[in-house]
């Protein structure tokens, strides 16, 4: 049998981008080693539409939030599982003059979608410190993990999905198709998160992956509210909530540390009032970029590679938008996003493979 598609990596890019193939009617195999601490396994799963210590909408929020929300909707119902929220996110102003600010943005349209009201001060003060008031904004959450292990069953049911490590070695890229270990298929697609840095097809696009460290804690209080300012509070039912999260770009191991559990406790002290129980702590690699956009598109020479990776530090929300553009860019040949499309580096592939010394 030939396949449609070869997909490298069920992390939640790849399970995404199948999950789209396959309402387009694409026939997918799909590898994946199910390693056991991912970005996507790990993941804190909020939806943030306004980001950054500068608290500004981030890139393409109008269009990537009505979408995420119909998508992950869907999949609850075709699955009949529950692991999208939509969650009110607190965040408490540092000053008066950013108060003032938001007065101020609070009339501009392309923040009136996300706003839900400003605060004064002492709005949430039985459970952080907002002495000069906050703004609460309309955001979401993903619980990652079960996503992930819904969306196993799902493709596990729907393709030919082999549990293995996949060895770039024994490719082998004919004119018209790929071939693996006895699977052949058109095109082969990498959703293989920042392992893709490793890859003789893609390691030249500009990779930056960032450990991540998270804390799982436990509390007295019963609070639906994500706070957030510095680090996140993120309710997920039963007096647990998960926190952090810590940027590394230098240590790349996947296992949590000292020094990050430290950095999380330090802001968590700062913003929380009450008292909390630290049950475990997690670390996973974002396959961050160094413009923060993905990086989707073909192989500048193998037109039947690709690549959907990139999704850094916002896979939650710019992975379903994108998943649906890049199935309609390889299946109609639609347009691809500028921004995302690995197009504007094929100059680093040339450089490095084709460089004449002089
Ligand atoms: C601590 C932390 C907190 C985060 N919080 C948020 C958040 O709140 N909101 C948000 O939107 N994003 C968040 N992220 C980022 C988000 O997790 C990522 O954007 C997203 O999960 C990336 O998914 P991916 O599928 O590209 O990569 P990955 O999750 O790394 O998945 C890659 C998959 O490929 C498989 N694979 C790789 N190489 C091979 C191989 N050779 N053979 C077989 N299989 C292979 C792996 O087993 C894995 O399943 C967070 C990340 C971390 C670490």
């Amino acid at each position: 049998m030939k396949y449609d598609y070869l997909i490298i990596g069920q992390g939640l890019a790849g399970s995404i981008l199948a999950y789209h193939l396959l309402k387009y009617g694409k026939i997918i195999a799909i590898i994946d080693e199910r390693e056991s601490f991912t970005a996507s396994t790990v993941g804190a799963g909020l939806v943030n539409p306004i980001t950054g210590p500068k608290m500004v909408k981030s890139w393409k929020s109008e269009i990537l939030f009505p979408f995420l929300k119909d998508f992950y909707r869907e999949i609850e119902i075709e699955t009949d599982t529950k692991f999208f929220t939509e969650r009110t996110i607190y965040r408490p102003f540092g000053s008066v003059e950013e108060q003032n600010d938001w007065y101020g943005r609070s009339s501009r349209i392309n923040y009136q979608m996300f706003l839900k009201r400003i605060c004064e001060s002492g709005a949430h003060d039985s459970i952080v410190n907002d002495q000069f008031g906050g703004v609460e904004i309309l955001g979401y959450v993903l619980n990652m993990a079960l996503f992930i292990e819904t969306m196993n069953k799902y493709l596990v049911s729907r393709c030919n999905y082999i549990e293995t490590h996949f060895n770039e070695d024994d490719l082998e890229i004919g004119r018209e198709s790929i071939k693996y270990h006895g699977i052949e298929a058109a095109k082969i697609i990498f959703c293989s998160g920042y392992h893709i840095r490793d890859s003789k097809y893609f390691g030249w696009t500009p990779l930056v992956p960032v450990k991540g460290e998270l804390l799982n804690l436990k509390m007295n209080s019963d609070f639906e509210t994500i706070y957030n300012r510095s680090c996140f509070i993120i309710p997920q039912g039963k007096g647990i909530y998960k926190a952090g999260s810590t940027y590394d770009r230098k240590d790349l191991t996947p296992v949590p540390t000292l020094v990050g559990k430290n950095e999380i406790t330090k802001k968590l002290d700062a913003l929380l009032k009450t008292d909390y129980e630290i049950m475990n702590h997690a670390a996973g690699i974002r396959p961050g970029t160094v413009t923060r956009k993905p990086l989707i598109g073909v192989h500048p020479e193998h037109r039947n590679l690709a690549i959907f990776n990139g999704m850094g530090t916002k896979g939650v929300s710019l992975a379903p938008f994108f998943g649906k553009q890049f199935t309609k860019y390889l299946e109609e040949d639609n347009n691809l996003d500028e921004e995302v499309d690995i197009k504007k580096y094929y100059s680093l592939y040339f450089k490095t493979h084709f460089s004449i010394g002089i």
